[in-house]
């Protein structure tokens, strides 16, 4: 589908909400192929203003999809670039929505972050009601996506105050798993391949760690994220020793919260799980995505649904009080029959909280290649599907605290993290809000400074866990440009 746009400066923008209502469409905003019809013209006149320059002018925006032509056209006065971005986006939303007869449950609203805006208006002392008036007037949110929003930043809020002042958080990547899945667009190796090198691994890693040590010496650690990957594919020896080393190099006295994510069911033995207890792990994560039998199958899980009972049992056995689960809907093939069954069981399980995510289709993921060859199964998300997770997680005693979409997020819904009050992700939050430093080690990961203004820096470490450990002294050195 081709978009005509005057102004290149929104092109982000456009693409984006054109994308949000044709999500199986490639949309190509002002590069045509050859022969390439115009299905879309937006036009923003004055063309391109700075950011602080205030402008009136007006927008058209005209279609021919679906054979009629559409057009709709709105004045603006006196307003800066950001008003304008508004103005654009809504008369867009608006031919589009007629066109499509379609409503979006977040409105104009395309970005990452959908809180951002009511954390904001908290922040700046806004009262509930003002905040719905403005997700409904600028964004055309619906009320029940600005409920979700608002429960949520409070929630957010409420976690960070309670984070210390000059605090920092730790990601440590631990890129090996049983099997590859197949939607994965995570670093990821298979376990069985460098089961001989995961000491080469966690040396390299630990130099890192050292660095980090000298980096955040004086500041306590609110924070720690051991991912992947699946790290519960070391031994109990190695994840014991890794997570004694942080102890070694870290202040913990302020320590919110130590996650390690136990993903993948057949990964966990009651070995592990006790070395991770005796560690002082507080948070494992435990990943079924579905408790549909032919779906695990399908997706290259290689573990069975009675795989994650057990793996619940040993974990509670441990004294692990911190259970997370994370489930994905829109998996290959599944409906909403299969979605409520999956959290009936979940109900069973009754985890502490419950991560789920909405099928993101990424073009590096296996899965993508899958459902362009099998055309006949789908992956789809329905609001009903969510309204299932919701219920799930009130059933549970549990209640909104995080959320994030993604690009390509099927039906352009949200991933959301439920939890019981008392346990919250700490280091979602965190790294969502970016309110304070990560520093991150380990192949594939980024660490990022927040300085005093707001700004933020990145740096990353190379994907390959090969060029990784090669290149670990460009790795460490481009982490102390960063900090220093
Ligand atoms: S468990 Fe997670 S990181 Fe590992 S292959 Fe599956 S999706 Fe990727």
């Amino acid at each position: 589908m081709y978009v005509e746009l005057n102004s290149k400066g929104f092109t982000y923008d456009v693409h984006s909400l054109v994308k949000a209502f044709y999500p199986g469409e490639d949309v190509i905003v002002n590069d045509p192929g050859e022969g390439e019809e115009v299905s879309i013209r937006v036009e923003v006149f004055p063309e391109e203003a700075g950011d602080s320059v205030r402008t009136s002018g007006h927008v058209r925006v005209w279609t021919c999809i679906g054979g009629a032509e559409e057009e709709l056209t709105g004045d603006y006065e006196d307003c800066d670039r950001p008003a304008v971005k508004s103005h654009l986006k809504r008369c867009l939303y608006g031919l589009l929505s007629k066109v499509t007869r379609k409503d979006l449950p977040w409105g104009t609203m395309t970005g990452i972050r959908p809180t951002k805006v009511p954390m904001k208006l908290i922040r700046e002392g806004a009262d509930d009601e003002a905040i719905s008036a403005h997700m409904r007037s600028v964004y055309l949110c619906s009320d029940e996506k600005i409920k979700l929003a608002k429960d949520i930043a409070h929630n957010e809020a409420a976690i960070m105050d309670g984070l210390s002042g000059d605090g920092f958080s730790l990601y440590i990547g631990i890129p090996f798993c049983p099997t590859r899945c197949l939607y994965c667009s995570f670093t990821s190796y298979p376990i069985g391949l460098w089961k001989d090198r995961t000491g080469d691994y966690l040396k390299a890693l630990g130099s890192e760690l050292d660095l980090l040590s000298g980096i955040f010496a004086g500041r306590r650690a609110d924070s720690i994220y051991i991912g992947g990957g699946t790290p519960t594919t070391l031994s109990d020896k190695e994840l014991y020793e890794l997570i004694k080393g942080l102890g070694e190099r870290f202040d913990l006295s302020a320590l919110r919260e130590l996650t390690v994510e136990a993903g993948r069911p057949d990964s966990i033995t009651e070995e592990k799980l006790a070395a991770l207890a005796v560690a002082g792990v507080s948070r494992i994560s435990i990943n079924p995505q579905t408790m549909n039998a032919k779906t695990l199958d399908l997706i290259g899980r290689r573990h069975s649904v009675d795989d994650v009972y057990r793996a619940f049992e040993m974990a509670r056995t441990a004294g692990f009080t911190n259970i997370n689960t994370d489930l994905i809907l829109g998996l290959p093939g599944e409906d909403e029959g299969d979605v409520r069954h999956t959290f009936d069981c979940i109900k069973d399980l009754a985890p502490d909280s419950l991560t789920v995510h909405c099928m993101a289709l990424k073009r590096a993921a296996g899965m993508h290649e899958y459902l362009t060859e099998h055309k006949e199964i789908r992956s789809v998300v329905t609001a009903g599907m969510l309204d299932a997770a919701a219920e799930c997680a009130t059933d549970l005693g549990m209640v909104p605290y995080y959320l994030y979409r993604q690009k390509n997020i099927a039906g352009n819904f949200e991933n959301v993290g439920y939890a019981r009050r008392d346990c919250f992700g700490v280091y979602n939050i965190v790294m969502m809000e970016e309110v304070s430093d990560i520093g991150a080690a380990g192949a594939g990961t980024i660490s990022k400074r927040v300085f005093p203004d707001g700004r933020i820096e990145r740096c990353d470490t190379v994907k390959d866990v090969d060029l990784y450990m090669k290149r670990i002294g460009e790795m460490k050195e481009r982490k102390k440009k960063l900090f220093e």
